[in-house]
């Protein structure tokens, strides 16, 4: 009887959360299931699955949820890692930085500064010249193959 009590009232909170949250309704709409999973819920596709890791081509990547510019082709390079990796953002007001110790790990999530989606993190292993890899999820990521 315990149980059942703990279920319903369990169900009734999560079903009550989700109806008044219209911001992931749209969201759960707008998104796949894996974006909904990366940009929403912080999650982190596998390494060489995502459909950016090797793009080599010029153009602007932007970000999946909202459409806000954030890196360039000129930037990518290639870090062997799996996920696509820049050196450096467009600009710094298009991204914002938050302490990630989650997985016993310290650290830096990057999210869209303008729906804060999650995008990846920053490690300071990077090339020149900024020293900086921004390990990003293709999957919180829309590229726009620049015009020729
Ligand atoms: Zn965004």
């Amino acid at each position: 009887m315990k149980i059942y009590l703990i279920i319903t009232l369990t169900f009734t909170l999560v079903t009550s959360c989700t109806s008044q949250d219209k911001k992931e309704e749209y969201w759960l709409k707008k998104l796949t299931k894996e974006q909904y999973h990366i940009l929403r819920e912080k999650g982190t596709e596998r390494a060489f699955t995502g459909k950016y890791w090797n793009n080599k081509k010029s153009g602007e990547y932007k970000c999946a949820g909202c459409g806000q510019k954030l890196f360039s082709s000129k930037t990518k390079y290639e870090s062997g890692t799996g996920w696509p990796c820049f050196f450096d953002v467009k600009d710094k007001k298009y991204v914002s930085f938050l302490d990630d110790n989650s997985l016993g790990m310290k650290r830096v999530e990057v999210v869209c500064s303008n729906c804060e989606g999650h995008l990846g993190h920053i490690f300071n292993d990077g090339p020149n010249p900024t020293g900086l890899r921004y390990c990003i999820n293709s999957a919180s990521l829309e590229f726009v193959e620049e015009k020729k």
